[in-house]
């Protein structure tokens, strides 16, 4: 039989009726057999994650040496889920005994990860299921980054025999023998491990949204949702600022082709997204699958005469930015010229200045200008490549809302068409492009 991972949010478990809920998706599909969950997230705005609280607790027992004060609301909001529930849990001596490793370890990744820990703990109970620990199973290389193979395998030999399993997301085991965290929203990258170790007929991402949308809601009203979108094209989209998914845990499944599902438990009857593999599993007919973009950034203009005949002459303006740590976005470049676009948050401080002399001690170049406060929006769709006149559409679009664009950027896969606004621009880009493709 087929086997789906499902990873539940933290929306997903943030009360006892919500879990409740999340235990009936689980049973109405047999093949859900293996769950991922992260810590209770908020109830209503203005709450606080559970991991937010443990953060904190972690401060405050650096400050003071002792987690108890800090402890004490993550305590009672668990104290309330299993109250909700109705079950048999011993959840005090649970929390006790985590209370009492928080004072041990003081470790800020080991008190970030106890939410997802006593969620897990709370729905094995729930489930009937077996509690696997993260921290026996998923590994992490001395350098930060996942060891794989061996998370994979430790995961197949725990689950061998094994019915139904819930395991705790967002943590594992350093290299040396710790736990150790994802960056923040990182249950999905453990969602998509899982799923990758039990090769995953589907990796269900259960969320409070039902799927991607093709723009932010913030800047157009009810934008459409996004059926069906490639790993590629939603890299691209995530990379630019949509946040459904954590964007590395593609990275695990996408080897394995195991497709992704964006669900809501709010609506699990709702379709949501599904992320495929390929564009060949794409119907014709999409142009743009998506808009995306951020704000804040710098481009550093270069000019200079025969520039394409210098041999060398842009590793050695890359070579002054690796210099100082910065990694670049985007260089677009023309024959004399090129640019370089820079979040500016990487150029604060006196960084600017140390970068523009070292370019100009580099390269001697003609002119050098800093073009401040861009905006860089990616319109994104597989089907772009193939609809000839896209550009055209787009280019109309932004002009026909009186918008200059100060930079072009299409990446050679044809995937993406990025360009470079003025800040005070990029709601009213976005809508026009969104407008164009999507409301005709
Ligand atoms: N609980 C962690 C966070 O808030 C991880 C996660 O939810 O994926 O970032």
């Amino acid at each position: 039989m087929a086997v789906k991972v499902c990873k539940f949010g933290g929306t997903s478990m943030a009360d006892g009726n919500i879990i409740n809920g999340v235990k009936n998706i689980i049973e109405s599909d047999a093949e859900r057999r293996y769950v991922v969950v992260s810590a209770p997230g908020k109830r209503y705005s203005g709450d606080v994650k559970v991991t937010d609280l443990l953060y904190a607790c972690h401060c405050e027992l650096v400050k003071s040496g002792s987690c108890a004060a800090g402890f004490a609301p993550v305590r009672a909001r668990f104290e309330s889920i299993v109250k909700e529930l109705n079950i048999d849990f011993d959840v005090k001596s649970v929390l006790d005994e985590t209370e009492k490793r928080i004072d041990e370890e003081k470790s800020e990744d080991f008190t970030a990860s106890r939410g997802e820990y006593l969620c897990a703990r709370v729905v094995a109970e729930v489930l009937g299921a077996k509690f696997i620990d993260a921290e026996k199973v998923i590994f992490f290389r001395a350098d930060g980054s996942l060891d794989g193979e061996k998370s994979y395998k430790a995961i197949r030999n725990a689950l061998s025999g094994v019915e139904r399993a819930v395991f705790p997301g967002f943590y594992g085991s350093g290299a040396d023998g710790r736990v150790k965290t994802f960056s923040r929203g990182g249950s999905d990258i453990s969602g998509a491990v899982v799923a990758r170790a039990v090769n995953a007929s589907l990796y269900e991402n259960w969320t409070d949204v039902s799927g991607f949308l093709a723009c932010d809601p913030r800047i157009v009203d009810s934008p459409r949702r996004i059926k069906i979108i490639s790993y590629k094209e939603l890299r691209e989209l995530s990379y630019m600022g949509a946040n459904v998914l954590h964007s590395e845990s593609i990275f695990p499944v996408r080897k394995a082709n195991i497709p992704i599902r964006i669900k809501n438990t709010f609506r699990p009857q709702d379709e949501g997204t599904e992320i495929v593999p390929s564009s060949r599993y794409i119907p014709s007919g999409c142009t743009v699958t998506g808009i995306a973009g951020k704000k804040n950034f710098t481009v550093i203009f270069i000019e200079k005469s025969l520039m394409n005949s210098e041999v060398g002459f842009i590793a050695k303006v890359l070579e002054v930015l690796a210099g100082e740590n910065i990694p670049i976005e985007h260089i677009p470049s023309g024959i004399d010229t090129m640019s370089l676009v820079i979040s500016s948050e990487q150029l604060e401080d006196s960084k600017l200045s140390r970068v523009l002399d070292g370019i100009k001690k580099a390269v001697e170049p003609d002119v050098v200008r800093v073009i401040e406060n861009i905006a860089l929006i990616a319109t994104v769709g597989h089907g772009m490549s193939s609809s000839v006149g896209t550009s055209a559409r787009l280019f109309n679009a932004i002009a026909s809302a009186d918008i200059n664009i100060k930079m072009i950027d299409q990446g050679s896969s044809e995937l993406n068409i990025i360009v470079g606004v003025n800040n005070d621009d990029y709601e009213k880009c976005i809508s026009a492009i969104y407008c164009e493709f999507f409301n005709k």
